[in-house]
């Protein structure tokens, strides 16, 4: 292995640089503000909220949290939103997914101001991505951008594989690879020999959400591996969907789960909240 990718100490250097410029923004009057919407007591939603407001708070955005009952209604979430569209104390709002089974979450994603659609996950700031003039870029996908930069992976001419296909991991990685000009391959759970389409990447992204599912088998030697999982195993420790200590020991560059993708999704969040103030003052 070249090197390990510290997603943890490249997004501790990067909050730091947010923090001065949000110092740099309070003098002039202006302070970021962030507002997360979450619905219900979903365990792992309660956590990446809070982890969201710790970040926030230690760079120095204005972060407020509004818990909601699992009960809300559709049309009650939507007047919120658009409460928080004309606040102007807020320029980013995020509504923790998932959202209960009874609340169309397109509906609540269209709600939202896309120029305080801090996500990314607004239709049309995906279609600016999908033409190439992005605005709002998906948090995850954005982070591992910021890795590649960070760790000089040059992504032109290089095969890249992006296992899964979501909204917010899968098809934006693959649209901000092949901006770079990469030759993106996307692969699903209906993908033949997924093993051997993986081993074809220089570079592999795995955005599945399966323990473990990645073996030596996938990779080829000397590849870049970024893991996005976030499983618990049997014993309740997060693990990532890369077999970690097989992999490493043939590709290049690899992510750790914790601290590779995870800490570095949380900093675009801010970074973009930042950028929203920026735009909107
Ligand atoms: P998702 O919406 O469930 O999508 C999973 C994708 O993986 C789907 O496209 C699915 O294919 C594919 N897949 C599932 N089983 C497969 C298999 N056996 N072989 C090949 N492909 C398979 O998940 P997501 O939201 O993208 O998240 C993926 C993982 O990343 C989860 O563990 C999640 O917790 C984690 N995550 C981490 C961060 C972070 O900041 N670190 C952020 C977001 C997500 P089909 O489309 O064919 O069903």
């Amino acid at each position: 292995m070249k090197a390990l990718i510290n997603g943890r100490e490249l997004a501790d250097k990067m909050q730091d640089q947010i923090k001065t410029e949000v110092a740099e923004l309070q003098k002039n009057g202006i302070r970021p503000g962030l507002v997360v919407l979450l619905v219900g007591e979903n365990p792992a939603s309660q956590t990446y909220v809070k982890n969201k407001d710790l970040a926030a708070a230690k760079i120095g955005i204005h972060s407020k949290i509004e818990r909601l009952p699992e009960s809300i209604s559709e049309a009650e979430l939507l007047a919120l939103i658009q409460q928080y569209n004309q606040d102007s104390a807020f320029h980013g709002i995020l509504v923790q997914l998932p959202l209960p089974k009874h609340i169309d979450e397109e509906k609540v994603l269209l709600a939202i101001d896309p120029k305080k659609d801090v996500d990314g996950f607004h239709p049309m700031n995906m279609g600016q991505l999908l033409i190439g003039e992005p605005t709002m870029i998906p948090c995850t996908p954005y982070g591992i951008m910021k890795m590649f930069e960070a760790y000089n992976i040059e992504l032109a001419g290089k095969r890249a594989v992006v296992i899964g296909r979501s909204n917010i991991v899968g098809k934006p990685m693959a649209q901000l690879m092949m901006m770079k000009d990469a030759t993106v391959t996307i692969a699903h759970s209906k993908t033949a020999d997924l093993a051997a389409v993986a081993r074809e990447a220089d570079i592999l992204v795995v955005a599945i959400g399966r323990g473990h599912f990645v073996t030596k088998e996938f990779v080829k030697p000397g590849a870049v591996v970024i893991d996005v999982g976030m499983n618990r195993d049997a014993n309740g420790k997060l693990i990532g969907d890369v077999k970690f200590d097989e992999v490493a020991e043939i590709a290049d560059y690899i992510t750790p789960v914790p601290k590779g993708v995870g800490p570095m999704t949380i900093t675009m969040l801010m970074y973009q909240t930042v950028a929203a103030a920026k735009k909107q003052k």
